[in-house]
């Protein structure tokens, strides 16, 4: 049967999705995009980048002056990351659901940060990935992250 399945994308949401330069230096990249496409979101934009200070104050801006900002912002410069523009109905809710809750410590087995990421007795927690919260974050960061558009 190559009938592709019934797509229900009219109302197609788009979440930026980051690959943490923890994730990236473990070579865990090509896991996480295949748990994206594996589920059913297309992958709209992708790129290898060092974020740039300015990036990094843009993305945080709501975390700015709490005790875990300053060593985050220097865990997010600690080498390269991967950002991606996903896609798909629910893709936002889909994708914090596959990638589990914050601290790595209990989320889920079967989830991103609860196969693949531990705590490690540092001030930030090194969780592999970041995924927008609202449809309005996810088009704040993805002008931050895609500044020239998709
Ligand atoms: N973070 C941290 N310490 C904390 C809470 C958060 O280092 O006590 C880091 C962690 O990397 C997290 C990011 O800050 O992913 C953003 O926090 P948020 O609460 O937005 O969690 P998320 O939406 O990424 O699950």
């Amino acid at each position: 049967n190559t009938a592709a399945p019934a797509q229900n994308d009219d109302q197609v949401e788009r979440s930026l999705v980051l690959v943490k330069p923890d994730g990236y230096r473990r070579g865990l990249t090509g896991e996480v995009l295949s748990r994206i496409e594996a589920k059913g979101y297309r992958l709209a934009a992708l790129s290898v980048v060092e974020a740039t200070p300015e990036q990094l104050a843009a993305h945080y801006a709501e975390h700015e002056g709490k005790p875990f900002y300053e060593p985050l912002v220097e865990f997010m410069s600690s080498g390269p990351l991967v950002a991606a523009v996903i896609e798909g109905h629910g893709c936002i809710t889909g994708f914090r659901t596959i990638a589990g809750t914050t601290d790595p410590t209990t989320a889920a087995p079967g989830s991103i940060r609860g196969d693949l990421a531990r705590d490690w007795g540092l001030t930030v927690q090194q969780n592999i990935v970041h995924g927008s919260d609202s449809p309005e974050s996810a088009a704040r960061e993805i002008a931050i992250w895609f500044p020239n558009g998709l």
